[in-house]
């Protein structure tokens, strides 16, 4: 073992993190904790894990289930791609590995949604094989410990910081090993302000011995936000809601939302050619959610029925309650907006 594996490793058993629920669990859930890990902390994914298990218990239960039941329980996660192909994903294994999740490395790759370090996470940790792992954590861990400098979403850099964790990785114990490099990441060497003090690997690390905890990883180049704008559109009836289920590709591919349109004049144009009676208009504060690739100021714009559409809502679409509505697969935005609908409701 190299140095910093033998220190992480005993580091891990005294001060790492030994009773996350899917630690020492079989490759599903593994698997799942894994996708739910991607840009989203512990703490967060958590109670999300344990209700999405208790939900689908094995492969089989999860590729029985339909997307919207899948989505409904990832709702307010977000990054809902990581949902959909957790569900494809399933249906692919009960279809060619007989629902057991595959063992094979190649095999894993095959999988809608499983890049190479969550392959090799899933291998080291549910089947002990030696495998590196490149997550965001251990990016940041081995851009520092080696002192690789430029960004880490570089392909240049990400090819020396896959040949230093291939390099790092121990001949044995490599589920210790792995865990230990994501507790490290998650607890001890930090974002901001590393525990360097509590650090394990503290005398051979090089952005610690030259002064650089700061500057490294180098941050991303900095580009300008895009800035889009939309309208949606709350038409209510009594207590009701239109729904829209969103395409399945796309920023909330297959989530539901109400109506979307690009500026209040085309919301109320498709509202005047759809025939239904308003009784009340109302502007509601309009706000901005913000994705990793860009800002959306969504302007909310209630309009209340004289009296609900003789003909159901069109395929794709529904009349919810809104209680009801809140339980279903939704964005974190319309939940917001439906939980201030509910309350001004009373
Ligand atoms: Fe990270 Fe500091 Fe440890 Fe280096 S010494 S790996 S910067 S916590």
């Amino acid at each position: 073992m190299s140095g910093f594996a033998v220190h992480l490793t005993r580091w891990q058993r005294k001060h790492g993190r030994h009773d996350l629920p899917w630690q020492g669990k079989d490759a599903y859930r593994v698997w799942l904790s894994e996708i739910m890990l991607q840009q989203t902390q512990v703490a967060t994914v958590i109670p999300y894990y344990q209700r999405f298990v208790a939900a689908f218990p094995t492969v089989a239960a999860l590729a029985a289930a339909s997307e919207d039941e899948v989505l409904a329980h990832w709702s307010g996660l977000g990054y809902y791609a990581r949902g959909r192909n957790l569900h494809k994903a399933a249906q692919i294994i009960l279809e060619k590995h007989h629902g057991e999740f595959p063992r094979v490395f190649e095999q894993m790759l095959e999988l809608p949604g499983i890049g190479r370090s969550t392959a090799a996470a899933i291998c080291a940790l549910a089947f002990h094989e030696r495998r590196a792992i490149l997550d965001g954590n251990v990016r940041r861990v081995l851009a520092r410990y080696s002192g690789i400098a430029g960004w880490t979403g570089n392909k240049v850099v990400e090819e020396k910081l896959w040949r230093q964790a291939e390099a790092l990785l121990p001949q044995r114990d490599v589920a210790s090993y792995t865990q230990a490099l994501m507790d490290l990441g998650a607890t001890v060497c930090t974002r901001s302000q590393p525990k360097c003090n509590e650090c394990p690997a503290q005398a051979g690390c090089i952005a610690f011995n030259t002064g650089r905890t700061n500057e490294l990883p180098t941050p991303r180049p900095k580009k300008a936000v895009p800035e889009r704008h939309a309208t949606f559109l709350l038409l209510m009836h009594g207590n009701d809601i239109l729904l829209e289920k969103r395409p399945g590709s796309g920023i909330w591919g297959g989530l539901w939302c109400p109506p979307q349109f690009d500026d209040e004049a085309a919301a109320r144009e498709w509202f005047m050619r759809s025939g239904m009676a308003a009784s009340e208009g109302e502007r509601l504060e309009a706000f901005i959610h913000t994705f990793t690739h860009f800002k959306l100021h969504i302007m909310p714009l209630k309009i209340r029925l004289s009296r609900k559409p003789a003909h159901a809502a069109q395929p794709g679409s529904l009349w919810l309650d809104v209680e009801e509505a809140l339980r279903a697969a939704i964005p974190t935005p319309v939940r917001s907006l439906l939980k201030e609908l509910n309350r001004r409701m009373g």
